[in-house]
């Protein structure tokens, strides 16, 4: 039976690159609102007001980003458990997201909270490339591309966006770990290391 796993964390946690290899080894959907609504903005279908809340660092509406995961959690392939990256951002999603499990019986299992010293994000968010090929993401510095990769770069991982992420991320995201404490499925990991090491702590947070 597929699980339905959450990974919280502050922006350049590691989420998006444990979420990618986790998915692929469990065998179950990897659900990013932050994918999601990079590839409507691509195809154009994201308003002008979306757009800029996103490349400025601030979060976008709770109603649009809960329509995005019920539309996504409705696809077969997410029937039967996934992979939440970047959602939920807020007490809120935390909510909507119980609620849309819970009519189908089921509950988040594990919410993995990545841990990482907030002197180290800055840099890790900044020198991020992904390869628009593949979804591969790399750090200049700590986990270089290789020569062939076509690299793009967040629009959101600038100093001043990633500044304004951090700031969202206390206000709103960091709520949500007691949520998930309360509800009793919360465990956290270091996430400083590398990227093998920390898939490791995850796997063993997840009894795996
Ligand atoms: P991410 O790729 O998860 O870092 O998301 C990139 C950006 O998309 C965020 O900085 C927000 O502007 C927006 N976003 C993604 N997921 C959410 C969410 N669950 N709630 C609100 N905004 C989100």
């Amino acid at each position: 039976m597929g699980q339905n796993i959450l990974l919280v964390g502050p922006p350049g946690a590691g989420k998006g690159t444990q979420a990618k290899i986790l998915a692929e080894q469990l065998k179950i959907p990897q659900l990013s609102t932050g994918d999601i609504l990079r590839a409507n903005k691509a195809a154009g279908k994201l308003t002008p007001e979306l757009t800029k809340a996103m490349d400025n660092g601030g979060l976008v509406p709770d109603e649009v980003v809960i329509d995005l995961i019920v539309d996504r959690m409705q696809q077969p392939d997410a029937l039967n458990g996934a992979l939440f990256d970047g959602f939920p951002r807020t007490v809120v999603q935390a909510e909507a997201l119980k609620a849309m499990l819970g009519k189908r019986g089921k509950r988040i299992d594990v919410a993995i909270a990545i841990e990482v010293d907030p002197a180290l994000l800055i840099e890790r968010t900044v020198l991020r490339r992904t390869d628009k090929r593949t979804g591969q993401i790399y750090h200049l510095k700590y986990n270089p591309p290789p020569p062939d990769a076509e690299l793009v770069h967040r629009a959101d991982d600038t100093e001043v966006a990633v500044k304004k992420r951090l700031d969202a991320y206390a206000r709103d995201t960091s709520a949500v770990i007691p949520f998930y404490e309360k509800e009793g499925v919360l465990k956290r990991v270091d996430g400083v290391g590398d990227v093998g090491e920390v898939t490791k702590r995850i796997f063993a947070a997840l009894g795996v």
